[in-house]
């Protein structure tokens, strides 16, 4: 479960996120969408951690800044960074010993041939595509088994392959209770697997809907969005 209270984030006087409260569940996948700047990216990067905010962030049950709650949260940034000098089973091994994991080869090798990186292996961080990058970004964040995983706009750069697998990953993942949010205004590669969204515009939420709650509207996710971001000086929601 990740637990969102009266999240503020200001860079100087600006509030990239202006009092963020939200709840995903054990099992649960939820959007964050909105349109660029809207703040989705500060959120996602209050929750793993990186930046310092205001209120409070809970992954499941541990303060987000605890080891407890690093040991079971997985994060694939917007941008991925390798290590330029770590080939790509180094990376592996590296997020391995970090994270002090015992029989993680098998689960590694998994995740390569999974996003085909498998033949990759000994290449290094600086000789690999954007795409690459990307799945590797993805294998590391994955190879923890994490309770709880933050993706911001995962699928920009994949290949079709790879999307098709990361949504496979996400249903299996999601089957095992992991708690899932996907930062992405990419919204139609996410119809099928989302349980929840949260439009943000300008650092707000501005409208909380379940799948279900959208379905007996018979809107669609892109409409909804479209309704919400599009509605001018109108109250939020
Ligand atoms: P999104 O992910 O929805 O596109 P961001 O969270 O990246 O939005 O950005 C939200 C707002 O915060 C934008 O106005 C952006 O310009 C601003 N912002 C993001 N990062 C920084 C930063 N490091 N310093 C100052 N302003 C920032």
């Amino acid at each position: 479960m990740i637990n969102v209270s009266h999240l503020t984030k200001k860079y100087n006087r600006y509030k990239a996120n202006d009092n963020l409260t939200f709840t995903v569940s054990d099992g649960e996948t939820a959007v964050l969408a909105g349109p660029n700047g809207a703040g989705k990216s500060t959120a996602i990067k209050c929750i793993s951690g990186l930046l310092r905010f205001e209120g409070e962030i809970e992954i499941c049950g541990y303060n987000n800044k605890s080891i407890e709650a690093k040991r079971i949260l997985g994060y694939v940034p917007e941008i991925p960074a390798p290590f330029e000098l770590l080939t790509v089973w180094e990376h592996m091994e590296f997020i391995a010993r970090a994270y002090r994991l015992n029989d993680w080869q098998e689960r590694a090798e998994m995740l390569m041939k999974r996003f085909e990186l498998a033949d990759k292996r000994d290449k290094l961080g600086k000789e690999l595509s954007k795409g690459m990058q990307q799945k590797i970004s993805i294998c590391c964040a994955l190879l923890i088994n994490p309770k709880a995983v933050l993706f911001d706009e995962p699928l920009v750069g994949l290949d079709p392959h790879a999307i098709k697998e990361l949504k496979h990953m996400l249903g299996e993942m999601k089957a095992e209770g992991t708690t899932i949010i996907i930062s992405t205004h990419m919204l139609e590669s996410v119809e099928d697997i989302w349980d929840k969204v949260f439009i943000m515009m300008n650092g707000r939420i501005e409208a909380e809907r379940t799948r279900k709650q959208v379905e007996e509207t018979g809107e669609n996710l892109g409409e909804l969005f479209f309704r919400i971001t599009e509605k001018n000086g109108e109250e939020s929601e």
